[in-house]
């Protein structure tokens, strides 16, 4: 037997609302930038998105592309 699972995270997403707590996420503190078209977000619950403004939407951010983002933000050089 499947399972059917919905897509409930997806659709949160596109509905620009955060999937942990579904707040808006264009009220989510913006961190910084990862590039000319994308902006790393927090919500108030610390889950965190990319949003991309050139598709005009949320997607949430890899672990590598919040850490990339966070040391640049703190310029701690990593030994
Ligand atoms: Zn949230």
């Amino acid at each position: 037997m499947k399972k059917i699972i919905l897509p409930f995270q997806r659709v949160l997403i596109q509905k620009r609302l955060c999937v942990g707590c579904t707040s808006p996420l264009d009220k989510a503190k913006k961190l910084g930038k990862l590039s000319e078209r994308r902006e790393l977000v927090e919500c108030k619950c610390r889950r965190r998105y990319v949003y991309n403004k050139e598709l005009n939407e949320y997607q949430r951010a890899s672990f590598q592309e919040e850490q990339q983002l966070l040391k640049e933000l703190n310029k701690k050089p990593v030994l």
